[in-house]
């Protein structure tokens, strides 16, 4: 089976669409902040306005030079922060080397975070009182629960350690009502091939190309390929083998058209929650 995210992405943007065509008047607007010119970030961020505006939410682009000091960073994060008008505020990440990311996030109020990744919101998530969660992993339980796979009582493995996707991945897959027995694995994890062979559900987000080969998976599993990594030749490929994948899993996300079309459709979820959060959405919506 080919687990598609395209679909399950695009259900998720026309269930937002149809949530604010009931509220014509409220405009809920994500800004976006870019530091420098990476060409990767910069078409993750179109494509991030270009689904928004398909949502029917607005959007806002600020774009900073590469050598902004620090202050100035947070200082326009701030003045997005008093923004009324704006109820989402995602910074493309990674920054240039010389900003510091912590210092950045902590002036992103939690209710405006829909990256999930401040403190307060990943603290949420470690206590079980979760409200934004960073939206890759977030994408991954959404297609979990898309394609009714089982995940209680079942061994999930996590391949990758990062505050941005496998350790909220962790969380997600581990807590209450989710009940997976989850490994989480990284760079100095020993035998991996045999670890990844005992999941049922196998979540690599490592960025190294067909890391994952049949080797690795048990039969009939569930593998979610979140890495990304440009060939040589720019074409996109997976942490996972796709090809070697569809042979022994039960079902495989491609690359591309599988986690990353998910992690756009839940930062339209989470702004619409971050909207919720602060009464500009009744809650019922
Ligand atoms: P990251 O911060 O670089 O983390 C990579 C993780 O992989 C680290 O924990 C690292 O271990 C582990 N690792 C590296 N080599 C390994 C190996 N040979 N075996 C096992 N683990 C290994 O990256 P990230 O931000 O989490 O992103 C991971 C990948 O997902 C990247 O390719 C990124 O582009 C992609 N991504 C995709 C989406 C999407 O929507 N599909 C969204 C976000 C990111 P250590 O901690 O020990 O160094």
């Amino acid at each position: 089976m080919i687990i598609d995210g395209k679909k399950v992405a695009l259900d998720i943007r026309n269930k937002i669409k149809s949530q604010l065509e009931n509220f014509p008047d409220i405009t809920i607007t994500l800004a976006t902040v870019i530091v420098g010119k990476n060409p990767a970030s910069q078409l993750y961020i179109g494509m991030k306005h270009r689904e928004a505006n398909a949502a029917g939410i607005h959007s806002k682009h600020v774009e900073l030079g590469e050598n902004i000091t620090q202050r100035e960073l947070e200082q326009q994060i701030t003045s997005l922060a008093n923004d009324h008008t704006v109820h989402g505020i995602l910074v493309q990440l990674p920054l240039p080397k010389h900003l510091n990311k912590e210092k950045m996030l902590a002036k992103i109020p939690p209710e405006k975070d829909v990256d999930g990744l401040t403190d307060v919101n990943m603290g949420r998530l470690l206590q079980g009182h979760k409200q934004l969660v960073p939206c890759t992993p977030l994408g991954v339980m959404r297609l979990i629960e898309a394609y009714d796979i089982q995940t209680s009582g079942k061994n999930a493995v996590v391949v990758g350690r990062s505050s941005l996707v496998g350790l909220p991945q962790v969380l997600l897959l581990a807590e209450r009502g989710a009940d997976a027995t989850v490994t989480l694995a990284h760079s100095r994890t020993q035998n991996l091939a045999e670890i990844c062979k005992n999941a049922d559900i196998l979540v690599s987000a490592v960025g190294s190309p067909a890391l994952i080969t049949e080797d690795f998976i048990k039969p009939g599993a569930m593998v979610f390929d979140v890495g990304v990594s440009r060939l040589d030749n720019q074409k996109i490929q997976g942490d996972v083998d796709f090809a070697a994948a569809k042979k022994v899993a039960g079902g495989v996300t491609p690359m591309p058209g599988g986690t990353g079309p998910m992690t756009v459709a839940c930062l339209l979820e989470n702004t619409i929650l971050a909207a919720t959060l602060q009464d500009a959405l009744p809650r019922s919506h």
